[in-house]
């Protein structure tokens, strides 16, 4: 029988992200206003968010920008309890948690982010959630710091 072994070692890396402009308009908004904006497209007026320069539907050129609520519905989610390395900390997140592809309101695209939550027994999709923010924004999505089950609703309750 072969023994593994197991070997605790954590990587300390720094790199800086280079964005677009629509990107940096899209992180200026969130820090500066807490807003978040989407960007429209002229044809087909689908609503991307986190926002892109291209539509995925038609190829128009999308310049339009739109206020998206800090609020929508979870459409997929997951517990994850792999530990790995937040990329907007540089720490490893403590596990389990949960995250959820959500469809911000006025929005047709999801946004990936964390959940308050990391009981599947609580989660649901087609539940309703809300941004917390946190009181210092800094520029990055971890502004946000996970969505929460809307209104005191569990979220086990149907919308
Ligand atoms: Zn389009």
């Amino acid at each position: 029988m072969t023994e593994l072994l197991r070997v605790s070692h954590t990587m300390t890396l720094s790199w800086r992200y280079g964005t677009s402009w629509y990107f940096a308009e899209f992180i200026r908004a969130l820090r500066d206003e807490r807003r978040l904006l989407g960007l429209r497209c002229p044809v087909c007026r689908r609503v991307y968010l986190p926002p892109r320069v291209v539509c995925g539907n038609c190829y128009a050129e999308l310049s339009e920008w739109v206020e998206v609520k800090d609020s929508g519905t979870v459409r997929a989610f997951t517990i994850v309890h792999i530990p790995i390395v937040d990329p907007t900390s540089g720490q490893p997140r403590p596990t389990p948690y949960g995250m959820a592809l959500i469809q911000l309101d006025g929005a047709d695209t999801t946004l990936n982010h964390y959940l308050a939550e990391n009981n599947p027994a609580k989660l649901r999709i087609g539940m309703r959630v809300q941004a917390v923010w946190r009181e210092e924004r800094r520029g990055t999505l971890s502004d946000i710091v996970h969505f929460a089950a809307m209104n005191n609703q569990t979220m086990n309750d149907e919308q």
